[in-house]
């Protein structure tokens, strides 16, 4: 088959690609090695309980701010009922709750709460954050790449907030450590953030770069964190309706395991079984090591490029649990998404998020149980063929992650009605991303 478009991996980034072109009327296929699109994003059942496989607390749809899935849905003209958190999420860091609300005012208020030294610096910091955001991302948001942004458009917003521009773009070059100096003494206040950068950037303070930690840390108040109705399967399968609607063509099961040049230029994929498909455009969204490692021919790519590929730092690998546990365990109080904070001066096992979203979809479970997610790194080497090691360790890692769950929600762990763990070589088998480090490579300075 010859194709516009083919679109290697049919997770949330594929198949906003796809969407968005086959809406275009190009001709379109995406080809997925998962038996259903999402890859991160979606759902697997276990008798009556639906669970989410990962991406759960999804942020750009709201009304304000860099709202991307808000851009893609409306550009696709496909409606989707999404649940705004009240609560974005709330962090467990030394013994204390620090609720982040969609209000950064009154966020700044509940962290000053905990670093009552800091406040005003705390006050100063989010204002002066907001400011840029609002200059920078809210009045003339850009969903094009820096390069393919219209150089007019660019230099109108530049000219209207200079100021606002040049702290932005000083960002680039700099650590979130040397962003948070300017304001704050308190090494127990660098700690905290670093969670943060660690969770979400999946870098410390160090290595994250000012622009990316600057952005998260108010845009996820401004436009809000939300969840797809229903489960997180509606935001692939709508995705996925739209290319079925427009003509583009699902490949399930089928893996790339190369992709072909013709004159230079790639031309089309080859798959695991034989089948090959030409198009005038490929888009590739899985990681660069398997990019330049597996699917293209060294002899088609400059050692500089294969080097650079290898040199990507891989974020973490990380382990989930999937539970269904009494409802009775889980207090009033508790948020969706509980971020569990084990040592403050390191990242080490102890540390999870915990996803709780039966607590905003009582569609997911049955009236007296929760779902639970959780999320956290894994040092352990997976490897082992023995299935039955396999097995046992995998048996090991899930009663270790009950046991941390136990210390915020006492009593969970003999309120247990189901679970399981996917391991990071789980992660890898039905994603592709290697080694099970779920973000891929690091976004570090540089
Ligand atoms: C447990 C977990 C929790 C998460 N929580 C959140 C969250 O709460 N909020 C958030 O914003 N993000 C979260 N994330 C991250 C989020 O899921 C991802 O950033 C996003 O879903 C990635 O989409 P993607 O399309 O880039 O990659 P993926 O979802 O990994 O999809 C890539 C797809 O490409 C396919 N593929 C790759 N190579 C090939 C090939 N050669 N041939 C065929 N198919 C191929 C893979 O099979 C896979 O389905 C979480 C991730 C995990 C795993």
């Amino acid at each position: 088959m010859d194709y516009d478009v083919i679109v290697i991996g049919g997770g949330l980034s594929g198949l906003t690609a796809a969407s968005l072109l086959a809406k275009r009327h190009l001709s379109v296929a995406v080809v997925e090695k998962s038996y259903n699109p999402g890859g991160s994003c979606g759902i697997f059942k276990r008798g009556h309980v639906t669970f989410d496989i990962g991406a759960a607390m999804l942020y750009g749809f709201g009304e304000k701010g860099f709202n991307a899935h808000r851009f893609v849905f409306n550009a696709l003209e496909e409606p989707i009922e999404v649940i705004r958190h009240d609560l974005l999420y709330c962090v467990n860091f030394k013994g204390r709750r620090i609720r982040f609300f969609a209000d950064v005012e009154r966020f700044a208020d509940e962290l000053s709460d905990v670093f009552p030294a800091e406040r005003d610096a705390i006050h100063r910091f989010y204002r002066d954050l907001q400011k840029m955001y609002q200059h920078v991302m809210v009045e003339t948001p850009s969903y094009a790449t820096a390069d393919e942004t219209d150089r007019k458009t660019a230099l109108k917003s530049l000219l209207r907030h200079p100021v606002s521009y040049a702290r932005f773009l000083s960002y680039l070059n700099t650590s979130a450590r040397n962003l948070l100096a300017r304001y704050f003494k308190d090494p127990e206040l660098f700690k905290f953030f670093d969670k943060l950068t660690s969770t979400y950037c999946y870098a410390t303070l160090e290595e994250a770069p000012a622009v990316l930690a600057a952005v998260m840390f108010v845009d996820n108040h401004i436009g809000g964190s939300y969840y797809p109705a229903g489960s997180t399967l509606f935001l692939p399968g709508k995705l996925e309706k739209v290319i079925e609607e427009n003509g583009g063509d699902m490949y399930l099961e089928s893996e790339v395991v190369a992709i072909d040049f013709t004159a230079g230029k790639p031309s089309g994929v080859r798959l695991a079984d034989g089948r090959t498909l030409t198009a005038s455009h490929i888009i590739y969204s899985g990681t660069v090591w398997n990019l330049y490692g597996k699917l293209i021919d060294p002899a088609l790519t400059t050692a500089g490029q294969r080097e650079w590929a290898e040199k990507q730092v891989p974020t973490y690998p990380s382990v989930v649990l999937y539970a269904v546990i009494d409802r009775s365990v889980i207090p009033e109080d508790t948020a969706p998404i509980e971020m569990l904070v084990g040592k403050p001066e390191q990242i080490d096992e102890s540390e999870v998020t915990a996803y709780l979203l039966s607590i905003d979809d009582r569609t997911l479970c049955g009236e007296d149980e929760h779902t639970v997610l959780a999320i956290g790194p894994s040092f352990e080497d997976w490897s082992q063929a023995d299935p039955i090691a396999y097995q046992q360790k995998k048996q090991k890692e899930q009663e270790r992650l009950i046991g941390v769950l136990e210390r915020r929600f006492p009593g969970l762990a003999s309120a247990v009605r189901f679970a399981e763990v996917a391991t990071p070589r789980t992660i890898e088998h039905y994603t592709l991303k290697n080694g099970g480090a779920v973000a891929g490579p690091k976004q570090m300075l540089g």
